[in-house]
């Protein structure tokens, strides 16, 4: 019998087994309509052929969907990471290709309505009581109609009038900027590496592109992609989900113009469309965020991970891969090379440069110039101690931004969190006002007056007593990045600031937008989180500022001062990019740490092999492979019951790894779940592998009414 295997999108189930109907030709990747209970579902073959017809009634697909086959690379590539990761095939393919490209479905546009509120003709009274309270701002006609209680009749005779406006909401376009011509000779270090990749190319080789901020990775990329497109394939350039994309674009684009964006802020049509350009292989250079993987490239010749050490090159929810990773794997399956570049190369991937399974390349200097910054770290404690009160802003560092104002120059400064302050409490009783969907401090945003969850996203008013005793005097504790900017604005006169955070960004590529302003010289100083750290060139800068440097080092996670390292380097690597040097001044209440001298120093070797000395004797990875599973649900003890059970399923399989748990995570009660997990370190990736068929093999972990599971294979975050 003709048969086909479907993958559908539904967590926990493996393909479904269709008939294939006379006359119907379907081949492995093609995407299809199939019927599923009472309805119809999309989905991807995964298999055809003349099988023995099973023992029950097997439906026929219904249709394909025309125009979409999933190359085969790209299908198997998702069939590994199901196994990998432990999911469903249809899973992996949901999150790989997009929805209107799954579904056939074009998303539609959506007409907006607004208000002309200049409009004096004459209206009915009716008409007039609509047009009174119509929405100033362009909003979907579906929620004015509800939020107004009237009819689309109404609307249509507002327009008619002149009254309002409808507008056919467009996709965003991709924000195209401009980039300056590089086509420089390239140094003797980078003609090194752009010789050595290019001898692999045609077969797999993994390369860490080891170059310190500034050295110019870029061009060494682009010399590659150019030498593999001349052959006729494609290149797959992945970055990290920070808003960087629009520049590095127009810096690829100069020089490579059949490039496409692929970023997770895109509406789906947008992305919809893009695929198919990039199935039709009408696209030389595919540059994007994680997801940017699984792009349907026809044949691709080259993959780089730029800054691979980057977080953001997980997924956290479900499937749970890690882009980096599965580049590696992709990569050596159709056996083409590798590139991972960063300045601060994450240990899994110096420890496999060390054991030769990479091929190391260094880029030591900086073409342009430029020694990297001269580095001043603050004690606050004795700061403070010298001030007689707790100040926040360091006397070294207020001085420097006074003499970049006075100079004309810029600077960055970093603090790892955003809002006013991160915690209001009772000056009474001292409780903190909390989210009631998590066990975490609301941060107050003074600039809306409200505090915000930053874990679920609950926003609410201030209250003007405790919630906990009642008492009217609430007093906020704490610096974020919204305080900062008013600080420095405060301290040094004269100076503009721009913040940049997830609230000054929210609006998609608003962090390019922001990064485009200050480099053309919109503002003196640059404030913001983690964002600000990465990826930039901005010449002017000569001061970056780091406060509450040693912060994140009390995070109780095994990779917390491999971040704290990465994160100080590659802050200070925005310093003195010009022709002028720079300075990096780092606030710290543990102002030795190692973390923090070894990134400022420039001695990234001390840090790697005491953090890998320390990984070795504690099992963690690169010398172990972690699997983290994690139960959740609104009912306490059903979560703890369940993680209770299967932790001792999990123990009969464990043969000689170590579980570590049952126990409530550190986040134990996040967006109205509680939450319990173990941590289970195998000797090594592959091991971790065989304990998980062997849990499959007894029956898996199964679900629960209630409670939900996610087993996480090399796990992000043990929190
Ligand atoms: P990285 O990605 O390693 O931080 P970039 O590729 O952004 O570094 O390069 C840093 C700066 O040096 C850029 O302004 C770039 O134009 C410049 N640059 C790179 N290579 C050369 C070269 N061979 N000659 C002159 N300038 C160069
Ligand atoms: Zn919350």
């Amino acid at each position: 019998m003709h048969l086909a295997a479907v993958a559908l999108d539904l967590p926990n189930v493996g393909p479904f087994t269709y008939a294939v109907p006379a006359g119907l030709e379907v081949a492995v990747g093609d995407g299809v309509n199939v019927p599923f209970r009472h309805g119809e579902r999309q989905g991807f073959v995964v298999d055809v052929g003349d099988w023995p017809a099973p023992d029950y009634a097997v439906k026929p697909i219904s249709s394909r969907i025309g125009g979409v086959r999933l190359p085969t690379h790209l299908l198997s590539l998702c069939a590994w990471a199901s196994r990998y990761y432990r999911c469903a095939l249809g899973e992996v393919l949901a999150a790989a290709v997009p929805a209107p490209v799954r579904t056939g479905v074009k998303p539609e546009r959506r007409v907006l309505i607004r208000k002309v509120p200049e409009f004096v003709g004459k209206l009915t009274e009716r008409q007039q009581g609509v047009w009174a309270d119509l929405p100033n701002l362009p909003t979907p006609i579906g929620e004015v109609l509800t939020t107004l209680g009237t009819s689309r009749g109404v609307i249509d005779k507002l327009i008619a009038a002149g009254a309002a406006i409808e507008e056919v909401e467009q996709d965003i376009q991709e924000l195209r900027l401009e980039a300056r011509d590089e086509r420089f000779p390239l140094t003797d270090e980078q003609q090194v590496a752009v010789a050595a990749v290019s001898a692999a190319l045609g077969r797999h080789e993994t390369f860490l592109l080891y170059g310190v901020t500034g050295s110019g990775k870029t061009l060494v990329y682009l010399d590659l992609a150019e030498q593999v497109i001349a052959k006729g394939q494609q290149v797959l350039f992945l970055l990290p989900e920070i808003g960087l994309t629009p520049q590095l674009a127009a810096r690829i684009r100069n020089r490579i113009p059949r490039t496409a964006v692929w970023h997770s802020g895109f509406t789906g049509g947008e992305r919809g469309e893009t695929w198919h350009r990039i199935a039709a292989g009408e696209v030389d250079l595919i540059v994007g965020t994680r997801s940017a993987l699984f792009a349907p490239l026809p044949n691709p010749g080259l993959i780089i991970v730029d800054e691979e050490h980057d977080p953001s090159y997980k997924q956290e929810s479900s499937p749970r891969y890690h882009a980096r990773d599965l580049a590696i794997v992709h990569g050596q399956r159709l056996g083409v090379p590798v590139i991972l570049g960063s300045a601060t190369p994450s240990l899994e991937t110096v420890h496999n440069g060390r054991e030769k399974r990479y091929t190391v390349i260094t880029l030591k200097k900086r073409p342009k110039g430029g020694a990297l910054p001269i580095p001043v770290v603050v004690d606050m404690r004795q700061e403070r101690a010298e001030q007689k009160r707790p100040v926040d802003l360091s006397r070294a560092l207020v001085d420097r931004l006074r003499a970049v104002k006075a100079k004309s120059e810029q600077a960055i400064v970093l603090l790892n969190r955003r809002g006013w302050s991160p915690v209001i409490s009772c000056k009474k009783c001292g409780e903190a006002v909390m989210c009631g969907s998590c066990a975490i401090s609301l941060t107050w945003h003074r600039g809306i007056d409200r505090l915000k969850c930053h874990y679920c996203g609950h926003e609410q008013g201030r209250p003007s007593t405790c919630p906990a005793c009642g008492h009217d005097q609430l007093s906020a504790t704490g610096l974020g990045t919204e305080q900062l900017a008013a600080l420095v604005q405060e301290q040094v006169p004269g100076m503009s600031v721009l913040r940049v955070d997830a609230d000054t960004v929210a609006q998609r590529q608003g962090h390019a937008r922001l990064f485009q302003a200050f480099a053309a010289g919109a503002a003196d100083c640059l404030v913001g989180t983690q964002m600000v750290a990465k990826g930039l060139d901005f010449p002017r800068v000569t001061l970056v500022g780091v406060l509450s440097a040693d912060k994140g080092l009390s995070v109780p996670e095994f990779r917390a001062a491999e971040r704290t390292w990465q994160l100080i380097a590659q802050v200070a690597g925005r310093a003195g990019r010009g022709e002028r040097p720079g300075e990096v001044v780092v606030q710290a209440f543990d102002p030795h740490a190692l973390p923090i001298r070894c990134a400022l120093e420039g001695r990234p070797r001390s840090f790697i092999d005491a953090e890998l000395q320390l990984r070795r004797e504690y099992g963690y990875p690169p010398f172990a492979g972690l699997v983290r599973i994690v139960w959740s649900g609104p009912d306490l003890a059903a979560v703890q019951l369940l993680a209770q059970a299967q932790a001792q399923r999990l123990a009969m399989v464990l043969d000689g790894a170590l579980m570590l748990g049952p126990n409530p995570c550190s986040l134990a009660f996040l967006k109205d779940q509680h939450r319990w997990h173990v941590l289970i370190k195998a000797g090594s990736r592959g091991v971790a592998q065989a304990l998980l068929d062997r849990l499959d093999a007894a029956g898996g972990l199964p679900e629960s009414k209630g409670v939900s599971i996610a087993i996480d294979v090399d796990p992000n975050t043990t929190a």
